[in-house]
């Protein structure tokens, strides 16, 4: 996510590094390279403009301070910079009305309505423990009914039904009253595709929106459309009072200029962001966490609050108790922690979290693919409880045996030996401190005791 943007300004902020001191001339040389950086980004051009204006202010009345040099000093005010075109803080969804709290959804076609629907609702239900009813008024096309059936179905939210012979407006208000019957806390509306310059359809929704009163009309918009998104995103909150914004398919955006612009353009928050196809890749907006990823130090934040929100608790618990009695971590434990691995989304989703990801080559990342883990997951099944307990005994003979029954190689075996032996190490260093440590630093933040033992998969 935003690549281009992170390499870019993570090489205009290291030329600063080897220099003594911030001097006007510094500032303003890498101010233009910044500025270069965000237009090639396809940042809105008011948006750049007040940026870069904002920066070179504090940057011109900053001290330098001993322990920092100029270029941390300038990464610190280009992040904070960030984090204030994106809107400071995170703004939550606010639900709180005469239940159901009715959510409205308005976009282009193919934005990504129907599926955020289904994300949005699975969102609700593990972070809010909400009823989830959900209607689709896109009568237009006949398919698009079926498609928010299934994806309402695989997040178990109550689906009621509609049909393309029923006026959008009717079928609103049917909706409120089944949700109302079914006691559902939130009625998430989907709508047709349609454009801002397109009167009648902005109508109907303009009709929708009096009919449900909705908490939250969100506006869903492609993030790879760049600054076009903030465009438009302004022209539908002319006609209809938008509450905030759900930006799709940053997974694929390497520009990173609708998260930029949407704010400043439109004066509305960018609520979620959608990272991927599958239902579960949605993710609350934090601007401080997306800036800090942006300039390449990695998303720490969301990655720790991933992995203890998806982390089986008790597994972990075990495990690191197993560990504190110094009993060592054995090949079933390995393979446990690759099952948890799987479970959130493979490696390659960890590692574009990680701190100078960034500057690693994607073709470098895909070593790690997910394939590999589940080889591994099948050759651990093939041995004996005594072999997973005991690796040392895995020899020649043995190999052959668990290679055969995992339809793998025996150099496949030998490959997982070797990756288990040095994560054993890793484990150890582990229990001495170390990231422990740090992990109980980052833990302190989160309620619910954050990182569950410190058992990370990595
Ligand atoms: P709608 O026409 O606005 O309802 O859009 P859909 O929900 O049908 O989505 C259009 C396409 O975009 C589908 O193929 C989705 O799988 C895809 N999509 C939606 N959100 C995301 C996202 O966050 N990331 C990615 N990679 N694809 C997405
Ligand atoms: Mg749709």
């Amino acid at each position: 996510m935003f690549d281009n943007l992170t390499q870019r300004l993570g090489k205009v902020l290291t030329n600063l590094r080897g220099q003594g001191r911030l001097t006007d001339d510094n500032i303003k040389e890498t101010m233009r390279e910044v500025r270069m950086a965000l237009l090639e980004a396809d940042v809105a051009l008011p948006v750049v403009r007040e940026f870069v204006e904002q920066v070179k202010q504090k940057a011109t009345g900053e001290e330098v301070m001993k322990s920092l040099t100029p270029g941390q000093t300038l990464i610190k005010i280009v992040n904070d910079e960030l984090v204030q075109v994106m809107g400071e803080a995170n703004e939550a969804l606010d639900l709180s009305a005469q239940p159901p709290a009715v959510i409205l959804m308005a976009g282009l076609q193919g934005s990504g309505k129907t599926t955020s629907v289904a994300k949005l609702s699975r969102w609700l239900q593990q972070n809010g423990k909400k009823k989830i009813s959900v209607v689709s008024c896109d009568v237009y096309r006949p398919a698009a009914i079926d498609q928010l059936q299934t994806l309402a179905k695989d997040v178990n939210a109550d689906f009621i039904s509609s049909s393309g012979d029923e006026k959008p407006v009717a079928i609103a208000t049917r909706a409120l009253k089944e949700a109302n019957k079914h006691f559902a806390d939130v009625l998430i509306v989907d709508t047709a595709g349609r454009l801002h310059i397109d009167g009648a359809m902005m109508d109907e929704i303009k009709q929708l929106h009096q009919t449900l009163n909705p908490v939250e009309t969100l506006f869903v918009v492609d993030s790879m459309t760049g600054q076009d998104a903030a465009n438009t995103a302004k022209a539908f909150n002319d006609a209809l009072p938008l509450t905030g914004i759900i930006l799709t398919k940053a997974d694929g955006d390497a520009r990173g200029g609708a998260a930029l612009s949407i704010r400043q353009i439109t004066g509305k928050p960018i609520k979620f962001i959608g990272v991927g196809e599958k239902v579960d890749a949605l993710e609350a907006f934090h601007p401080d966490r997306i800036a800090s990823r942006i300039l390449g130090m990695g998303d720490v934040l969301s990655l720790v609050e991933e992995v203890s929100r998806k982390v089986d608790q008790e597994k972990a618990a075990k495990l690191a108790k197993k560990l504190q009695k110094g009993k060592g971590f054995d090949l079933e434990d390995f393979k446990e922690q690759m099952l948890q691995m799987a479970n959130m989304g493979g490696m390659s989703g960890l590692l574009d979290k990680l701190p100078g990801m960034g500057e690693i080559p994607d073709h470098v990342k895909n070593q790690v693919n997910d394939k590999q883990i589940g080889q591994i997951i099948a050759i651990i099944n093939s041995m004996t409880p005594h072999e997973r307990s005991f690796p040392a005994v895995i020899k020649g003979s043995r190999k052959r045996r668990i290679a055969t029954g995992s339809g793998t190689q025996v150099q496949d075996v030998n490959k997982l030996l070797k990756q288990f032996m040095q994560m054993q190490k890793m484990m150890k260093k582990m229990k001495g401190g170390g990231m422990k440590k740090m992990m109980r630093g980052m833990a302190g933040r989160f309620p619910g005791g954050g990182m569950p033992g410190g058992g990370l998969p990595f």
